[in-house]
Protein backbone atom coordinates (compact mmCIF):
# COMPACT_ATOMS: atom_id res chain seq x y z
CA UNK A 1 0.00 0.00 0.00
CA UNK A 2 1.27 3.52 -0.82
CA UNK A 3 0.87 6.36 1.11
CA UNK A 4 -1.75 9.28 -0.56
CA UNK A 5 0.40 12.37 -1.15
CA UNK A 6 -0.93 15.42 -2.59
CA UNK A 7 1.57 16.24 -5.72
CA UNK A 8 1.79 19.17 -7.49
CA UNK A 9 2.57 19.15 -10.98
CA UNK A 10 3.41 22.28 -13.22
CA UNK A 11 3.03 22.10 -16.97
CA UNK A 12 0.95 19.24 -15.93
CA UNK A 13 -1.61 19.60 -19.69
CA UNK A 14 1.74 19.47 -21.39
CA UNK A 15 2.82 16.10 -22.95
CA UNK A 16 5.18 15.02 -20.25
CA UNK A 17 2.94 16.33 -17.59
CA UNK A 18 -0.68 15.22 -18.83
CA UNK A 19 1.14 11.60 -18.96
CA UNK A 20 2.46 11.92 -15.14
CA UNK A 21 -1.06 13.07 -14.27
CA UNK A 22 -1.99 9.85 -15.28
CA UNK A 23 -0.05 7.55 -13.58
CA UNK A 24 -0.10 9.18 -10.07
CA UNK A 25 -3.93 9.92 -10.05
CA UNK A 26 -4.34 6.27 -10.95
CA UNK A 27 -1.85 4.93 -8.02
CA UNK A 28 -4.09 7.07 -6.24
CA UNK A 29 -2.23 10.19 -5.19
CA UNK A 30 -3.99 13.55 -4.82
CA UNK A 31 -2.92 15.65 -7.93
CA UNK A 32 -2.48 19.47 -8.52
CA UNK A 33 -2.19 20.10 -12.08
CA UNK A 34 -1.06 23.60 -13.07
CA UNK A 35 -0.73 25.04 -16.52
CA UNK A 36 -1.08 28.05 -18.42
CA UNK A 37 -2.03 25.67 -21.35
CA UNK A 38 0.96 27.49 -23.73
CA UNK A 39 1.66 24.44 -25.02
CA UNK A 40 -0.37 22.18 -22.85
CA UNK A 41 -4.38 21.53 -23.56
CA UNK A 42 -7.52 21.37 -21.80
CA UNK A 43 -8.00 17.75 -23.56
CA UNK A 44 -5.19 16.38 -22.58
CA UNK A 45 -6.54 15.89 -18.92
CA UNK A 46 -9.92 16.12 -19.62
CA UNK A 47 -10.77 12.83 -18.62
CA UNK A 48 -9.14 13.08 -15.10
CA UNK A 49 -11.67 15.93 -13.80
CA UNK A 50 -14.16 13.90 -12.94
CA UNK A 51 -11.41 11.91 -10.58
CA UNK A 52 -11.80 12.88 -6.83
CA UNK A 53 -8.29 13.41 -6.73
CA UNK A 54 -7.27 15.86 -9.28
CA UNK A 55 -7.67 19.16 -9.73
CA UNK A 56 -6.58 21.38 -12.34
CA UNK A 57 -5.70 25.01 -12.25
CA UNK A 58 -4.98 27.20 -15.06
CA UNK A 59 -1.49 29.09 -13.45
CA UNK A 60 1.72 30.59 -14.51
CA UNK A 61 4.43 29.57 -12.47
CA UNK A 62 6.04 33.06 -13.28
CA UNK A 63 3.29 34.11 -10.50
CA UNK A 64 4.01 32.74 -6.77
CA UNK A 65 1.47 29.85 -6.04
CA UNK A 66 0.66 28.55 -2.72
CA UNK A 67 -0.94 25.47 -1.79
CA UNK A 68 -0.30 22.46 0.34
CA UNK A 69 1.80 19.73 -0.84
CA UNK A 70 4.13 16.97 -0.05
CA UNK A 71 5.55 16.60 -3.61
CA UNK A 72 6.31 19.09 -6.71
CA UNK A 73 7.12 17.99 -10.20
CA UNK A 74 8.60 21.19 -12.20
CA UNK A 75 7.63 20.67 -15.77
CA UNK A 76 6.42 23.82 -16.78
CA UNK A 77 7.96 25.22 -19.84
CA UNK A 78 7.74 24.78 -23.59
CA UNK A 79 9.85 21.94 -24.90
CA UNK A 80 9.54 22.31 -28.44
CA UNK A 81 12.46 24.72 -30.15
CA UNK A 82 9.52 26.32 -32.60
CA UNK A 83 7.77 27.39 -29.58
CA UNK A 84 10.36 28.27 -26.65
CA UNK A 85 11.73 30.87 -29.30
CA UNK A 86 8.30 32.30 -30.04
CA UNK A 87 9.06 34.46 -27.28
CA UNK A 88 12.46 33.43 -25.94
CA UNK A 89 11.82 35.61 -23.02
CA UNK A 90 9.42 34.30 -21.70
CA UNK A 91 10.81 31.27 -21.83
CA UNK A 92 14.06 31.39 -19.93
CA UNK A 93 11.69 33.29 -17.27
CA UNK A 94 9.33 30.40 -17.10
CA UNK A 95 12.81 28.36 -16.37
CA UNK A 96 14.09 31.17 -14.04
CA UNK A 97 11.47 32.52 -11.90
CA UNK A 98 8.79 29.75 -11.98
CA UNK A 99 12.00 27.38 -10.68
CA UNK A 100 12.41 30.11 -7.95
CA UNK A 101 8.73 29.91 -6.91
CA UNK A 102 8.38 26.41 -6.78
CA UNK A 103 11.75 26.19 -4.95
CA UNK A 104 10.15 28.65 -2.00
CA UNK A 105 6.96 26.55 -2.34
CA UNK A 106 8.86 22.80 -1.74
CA UNK A 107 10.72 25.03 1.38
CA UNK A 108 7.53 26.60 3.07
CA UNK A 109 6.03 22.69 2.74
CA UNK A 110 9.42 20.82 3.34
CA UNK A 111 8.15 18.92 0.27
CA UNK A 112 10.28 17.26 -2.41
CA UNK A 113 10.74 18.87 -5.72
CA UNK A 114 12.10 17.52 -8.82
CA UNK A 115 13.20 20.06 -11.99
CA UNK A 116 13.00 18.64 -15.36
CA UNK A 117 15.83 19.65 -17.07
CA UNK A 118 17.10 18.42 -20.10
CA UNK A 119 20.16 16.91 -22.03
CA UNK A 120 19.81 20.33 -23.60
CA UNK A 121 22.62 21.49 -20.46
CA UNK A 122 24.77 19.63 -22.33
CA UNK A 123 24.46 22.15 -25.83
CA UNK A 124 26.43 20.96 -28.90
CA UNK A 125 28.33 18.26 -26.89
CA UNK A 126 31.81 17.77 -27.44
CA UNK A 127 31.85 14.71 -25.59
CA UNK A 128 29.72 11.36 -26.22
CA UNK A 129 27.79 9.97 -24.89
CA UNK A 130 26.97 12.55 -22.55
CA UNK A 131 27.63 11.94 -18.54
CA UNK A 132 26.40 13.73 -16.07
CA UNK A 133 29.65 14.98 -14.87
CA UNK A 134 29.95 16.89 -18.23
CA UNK A 135 29.89 20.60 -18.28
CA UNK A 136 28.17 20.66 -21.45
CA UNK A 137 29.17 23.03 -24.83
CA UNK A 138 26.66 25.48 -24.64
CA UNK A 139 26.16 29.34 -26.74
CA UNK A 140 24.70 31.91 -24.39
CA UNK A 141 23.61 33.92 -26.92
CA UNK A 142 21.99 31.66 -29.70
CA UNK A 143 18.34 30.55 -30.48
CA UNK A 144 18.89 28.21 -28.03
CA UNK A 145 19.80 29.86 -25.67
CA UNK A 146 16.89 31.33 -23.86
CA UNK A 147 15.74 27.41 -23.44
CA UNK A 148 19.15 25.99 -22.49
CA UNK A 149 20.88 28.74 -20.40
CA UNK A 150 17.32 29.15 -18.55
CA UNK A 151 17.16 25.38 -17.61
CA UNK A 152 20.75 25.51 -16.68
CA UNK A 153 20.05 28.43 -14.07
CA UNK A 154 16.93 26.03 -12.50
CA UNK A 155 19.60 23.68 -11.97
CA UNK A 156 21.84 26.16 -10.21
CA UNK A 157 18.61 27.82 -8.45
CA UNK A 158 17.94 24.09 -7.36
CA UNK A 159 21.23 23.11 -5.81
CA UNK A 160 21.45 26.56 -4.08
CA UNK A 161 18.27 25.99 -2.69
CA UNK A 162 19.57 22.79 -1.70
CA UNK A 163 22.30 24.15 0.37
CA UNK A 164 20.70 27.18 1.22
CA UNK A 165 17.73 26.73 2.41
CA UNK A 166 17.88 22.98 3.42
CA UNK A 167 15.51 22.28 0.28
CA UNK A 168 14.94 18.54 -0.86
CA UNK A 169 15.66 18.72 -4.55
CA UNK A 170 16.13 16.42 -7.73
CA UNK A 171 17.23 16.80 -10.80
CA UNK A 172 16.37 14.86 -13.77
CA UNK A 173 17.69 15.75 -17.33
CA UNK A 174 15.44 14.08 -19.59
CA UNK A 175 16.99 13.26 -23.74
CA UNK A 176 14.42 13.53 -26.29
CA UNK A 177 11.10 12.16 -25.06
CA UNK A 178 8.11 11.04 -27.84
CA UNK A 179 4.57 9.52 -27.13
CA UNK A 180 1.16 9.79 -27.39
CA UNK A 181 -0.05 13.84 -26.17
CA UNK A 182 2.29 15.20 -28.24
CA UNK A 183 0.88 18.09 -29.89
CA UNK A 184 0.68 17.48 -33.43
CA UNK A 185 1.59 21.22 -34.41
CA UNK A 186 4.14 20.44 -31.64
CA UNK A 187 7.52 20.80 -33.98
CA UNK A 188 9.20 18.57 -32.34
CA UNK A 189 10.97 16.05 -34.84
CA UNK A 190 8.64 12.43 -33.89
CA UNK A 191 5.60 14.15 -34.23
CA UNK A 192 6.43 16.35 -37.49
CA UNK A 193 7.38 12.94 -39.18
CA UNK A 194 4.56 10.79 -37.96
CA UNK A 195 1.59 13.61 -38.97
CA UNK A 196 3.45 14.03 -42.06
CA UNK A 197 3.42 10.80 -42.84
CA UNK A 198 -0.12 9.78 -41.80
CA UNK A 199 -1.46 13.17 -44.19
CA UNK A 200 0.73 11.76 -47.07
CA UNK A 201 2.92 15.27 -47.29
CA UNK A 202 7.01 15.83 -47.20
CA UNK A 203 8.90 15.04 -43.97
CA UNK A 204 11.25 17.36 -43.73
CA UNK A 205 14.92 16.64 -43.04
CA UNK A 206 17.07 19.74 -41.77
CA UNK A 207 20.55 19.54 -42.69
CA UNK A 208 22.01 16.41 -44.17
CA UNK A 209 20.30 14.16 -41.56
CA UNK A 210 23.04 12.76 -40.10
CA UNK A 211 22.66 14.54 -36.61
CA UNK A 212 21.96 12.16 -34.05
CA UNK A 213 19.58 11.71 -31.15
CA UNK A 214 18.26 9.02 -28.70
CA UNK A 215 14.40 8.63 -28.69
CA UNK A 216 12.77 7.78 -25.30
CA UNK A 217 9.17 6.38 -24.86
CA UNK A 218 6.92 8.48 -22.74
CA UNK A 219 6.59 5.28 -19.69
CA UNK A 220 10.01 4.83 -19.67
CA UNK A 221 10.53 8.65 -18.60
CA UNK A 222 7.44 8.29 -15.84
CA UNK A 223 9.24 5.29 -14.56
CA UNK A 224 12.51 7.02 -14.04
CA UNK A 225 11.23 9.99 -12.89
CA UNK A 226 9.00 8.31 -10.11
CA UNK A 227 11.86 6.03 -9.36
CA UNK A 228 13.89 9.64 -8.95
CA UNK A 229 11.46 11.44 -6.84
CA UNK A 230 11.08 7.92 -4.30
CA UNK A 231 14.86 8.50 -3.83
CA UNK A 232 16.36 10.00 -0.50
CA UNK A 233 16.81 13.32 0.52
CA UNK A 234 20.74 12.86 -0.02
CA UNK A 235 20.74 11.99 -3.48
CA UNK A 236 19.88 15.27 -6.06
CA UNK A 237 21.20 14.31 -9.43
CA UNK A 238 21.44 15.45 -11.56
CA UNK A 239 21.03 11.90 -13.16
CA UNK A 240 20.22 10.95 -17.09
CA UNK A 241 16.88 9.80 -17.97
CA UNK A 242 17.03 8.86 -21.99
CA UNK A 243 17.51 5.13 -24.02
CA UNK A 244 21.33 5.47 -25.07
CA UNK A 245 19.99 3.54 -28.85
CA UNK A 246 21.18 6.42 -30.50
CA UNK A 247 19.77 7.03 -34.54
CA UNK A 248 20.45 9.56 -37.22
CA UNK A 249 17.50 12.03 -38.08
CA UNK A 250 17.43 10.26 -41.62
CA UNK A 251 16.83 6.80 -40.14
CA UNK A 252 14.52 8.30 -38.29
CA UNK A 253 12.66 9.35 -41.22
CA UNK A 254 12.68 6.38 -43.34
CA UNK A 255 11.55 4.42 -40.21
CA UNK A 256 8.24 6.65 -40.05
CA UNK A 257 7.57 6.32 -43.49
CA UNK A 258 7.94 2.50 -43.61
CA UNK A 259 5.91 1.74 -40.97
CA UNK A 260 3.13 4.16 -41.93
CA UNK A 261 3.31 2.36 -46.06
CA UNK A 262 2.75 6.22 -46.54
CA UNK A 263 3.15 8.12 -50.61
CA UNK A 264 5.21 10.51 -48.52
CA UNK A 265 8.52 12.17 -50.13
CA UNK A 266 11.71 13.06 -47.33
CA UNK A 267 12.79 16.16 -48.48
CA UNK A 268 15.89 18.10 -46.99
CA UNK A 269 15.18 22.09 -45.45
CA UNK A 270 18.33 23.90 -43.94
CA UNK A 271 19.37 23.23 -40.30
CA UNK A 272 18.18 25.67 -38.11
CA UNK A 273 21.52 27.25 -35.73
CA UNK A 274 22.85 25.34 -32.94
CA UNK A 275 21.45 22.44 -33.59
CA UNK A 276 23.34 19.48 -31.61
CA UNK A 277 24.69 17.13 -33.89
CA UNK A 278 25.26 14.14 -32.09
CA UNK A 279 23.28 13.01 -28.81
CA UNK A 280 23.33 10.10 -26.41
CA UNK A 281 22.82 9.63 -22.51
CA UNK A 282 25.17 7.45 -20.33
CA UNK A 283 23.07 6.19 -18.06
CA UNK A 284 25.05 4.41 -15.90
CA UNK A 285 23.91 6.28 -12.87
CA UNK A 286 20.57 5.85 -13.30
CA UNK A 287 21.02 2.45 -13.84
CA UNK A 288 23.31 2.06 -10.24
CA UNK A 289 20.92 4.11 -8.25
CA UNK A 290 17.55 4.02 -9.25
CA UNK A 291 17.51 0.45 -10.87
CA UNK A 292 16.27 1.71 -13.84
CA UNK A 293 17.19 1.64 -17.71
CA UNK A 294 14.06 2.19 -20.57
CA UNK A 295 12.84 -0.96 -21.52
CA UNK A 296 10.46 0.15 -25.43
CA UNK A 297 12.59 0.24 -28.44
CA UNK A 298 11.88 2.86 -30.80
CA UNK A 299 10.05 1.20 -33.41
CA UNK A 300 7.94 -0.24 -30.68
CA UNK A 301 7.25 3.31 -29.05
CA UNK A 302 7.03 4.70 -32.86
CA UNK A 303 3.89 1.96 -33.40
CA UNK A 304 1.82 3.34 -29.68
CA UNK A 305 2.81 6.87 -31.17
CA UNK A 306 1.30 6.57 -34.77
CA UNK A 307 -1.60 4.63 -33.15
CA UNK A 308 -2.30 7.68 -30.98
CA UNK A 309 -1.78 10.48 -33.74
CA UNK A 310 -3.88 8.12 -36.33
CA UNK A 311 -7.21 9.01 -34.23
CA UNK A 312 -5.82 12.88 -34.06
CA UNK A 313 -4.82 13.84 -37.69
CA UNK A 314 -7.61 12.19 -39.50
P1 LIG B 1 5.07 20.49 -23.41
O1 LIG B 1 5.28 21.75 -24.14
O2 LIG B 1 4.11 19.50 -23.96
O3 LIG B 1 4.64 20.77 -21.91
C1 LIG B 1 5.01 21.91 -21.19
C2 LIG B 1 3.80 22.38 -20.40
O4 LIG B 1 4.17 23.53 -19.63
C3 LIG B 1 2.65 22.82 -21.30
O5 LIG B 1 1.45 22.25 -20.85
C4 LIG B 1 2.64 24.35 -21.18
O6 LIG B 1 1.37 24.91 -21.40
C5 LIG B 1 3.15 24.52 -19.77
N1 LIG B 1 3.77 25.83 -19.52
C6 LIG B 1 4.67 26.47 -20.31
N2 LIG B 1 5.01 27.65 -19.74
C7 LIG B 1 4.30 27.72 -18.57
C8 LIG B 1 4.20 28.71 -17.55
N3 LIG B 1 4.90 29.84 -17.61
N4 LIG B 1 3.36 28.46 -16.50
C9 LIG B 1 2.64 27.33 -16.44
N5 LIG B 1 2.69 26.37 -17.38
C10 LIG B 1 3.51 26.57 -18.44
O7 LIG B 1 6.51 19.82 -23.23
P2 LIG B 1 6.93 18.43 -22.59
O8 LIG B 1 7.65 17.67 -23.62
O9 LIG B 1 5.78 17.81 -21.88
O10 LIG B 1 8.02 18.93 -21.54
C11 LIG B 1 7.74 19.00 -20.15
C12 LIG B 1 9.02 19.38 -19.41
O11 LIG B 1 10.03 18.41 -19.66
C13 LIG B 1 9.60 20.73 -19.85
O12 LIG B 1 10.10 21.40 -18.72
C14 LIG B 1 10.73 20.34 -20.77
O13 LIG B 1 11.74 21.31 -20.78
C15 LIG B 1 11.20 19.03 -20.15
N6 LIG B 1 11.88 18.20 -21.16
C16 LIG B 1 11.16 17.54 -22.13
C17 LIG B 1 11.83 16.79 -23.08
C18 LIG B 1 11.10 16.03 -24.16
O14 LIG B 1 11.77 15.43 -25.01
N7 LIG B 1 9.80 15.97 -24.19
C19 LIG B 1 13.22 16.71 -23.04
C20 LIG B 1 13.91 17.41 -22.07
C21 LIG B 1 13.22 18.13 -21.10
N1 LIG C 1 14.19 17.98 -37.16
C1 LIG C 1 13.97 17.66 -38.50
N2 LIG C 1 12.71 17.80 -39.00
C2 LIG C 1 11.66 18.24 -38.26
C3 LIG C 1 11.88 18.58 -36.90
C4 LIG C 1 13.16 18.45 -36.39
O1 LIG C 1 14.89 17.23 -39.20
O2 LIG C 1 10.54 18.33 -38.79
C5 LIG C 1 15.54 17.78 -36.59
C6 LIG C 1 16.08 18.94 -35.77
O3 LIG C 1 16.77 19.85 -36.60
C7 LIG C 1 17.00 18.22 -34.80
C8 LIG C 1 16.31 16.88 -34.56
O4 LIG C 1 15.43 16.70 -35.67
O5 LIG C 1 18.25 17.96 -35.40
C9 LIG C 1 15.50 16.84 -33.26
O6 LIG C 1 14.67 17.97 -33.24
P1 LIG C 1 13.61 18.26 -32.09
O7 LIG C 1 13.05 19.61 -32.32
O8 LIG C 1 12.65 17.13 -31.97
O9 LIG C 1 14.45 18.22 -30.72
P2 LIG C 1 15.85 18.83 -30.26
O10 LIG C 1 16.56 19.47 -31.42
O11 LIG C 1 15.49 19.81 -29.22
O12 LIG C 1 16.59 17.64 -29.78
Amino acid sequence: MISRKRILITGGAGFIGSNLCDRLVRDGHYIICLDNLYTGSKDNIEHLLEFPNFEFIVHDVVTPFNCKVDEIYNLACPASPYYYQLDPIKTTTTSVVGAINMLDLAVKNNAKLLQASTSEVYGDPLVHPQKEDYWGNVNPVGIRSCYDEGKRCAETLCIDYSIQKKAKIKIVRIFNTYGPRMMPNDGRVVSNFIVAALKNEDLEIYGEGDQTRSFQYIDDLLDGMIKMMATGDEFTGPVNLGNPNEFKISELAQMVVDMNETNSNIIYKPLPGDDPKRRRPDITLAKEVLNWEPSIVLSEGLAKTIEYFRNKVR
